[in-house]
């Protein structure tokens, strides 16, 4: 098993950190109304998913 030669340092954890978590994990942009939504979800603002409007009301 590979085995890391040296210890990373804090510099370099923090910065590979700064990547971390920009987003807020299964939100999505729907692509219909432009608003964010969860993921394989019906967009609450404009009621479609996947290009069909599914929602009665
Ligand atoms: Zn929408």
């Amino acid at each position: 098993m590979a085995v890391p030669k040296r210890r990373t340092s804090k510099t370099a954890k923090r910065q590979r950190r700064t990547h971390f978590k920009l987003r807020v994990p299964g939100m999505v942009e729907c692509p219909n109304c432009g608003e964010m939504k969860l993921a394989h979800r019906v967009c609450k603002e404009c009621g479609t998913y996947k290009g069909k409007s599914v929602a009665n009301d």
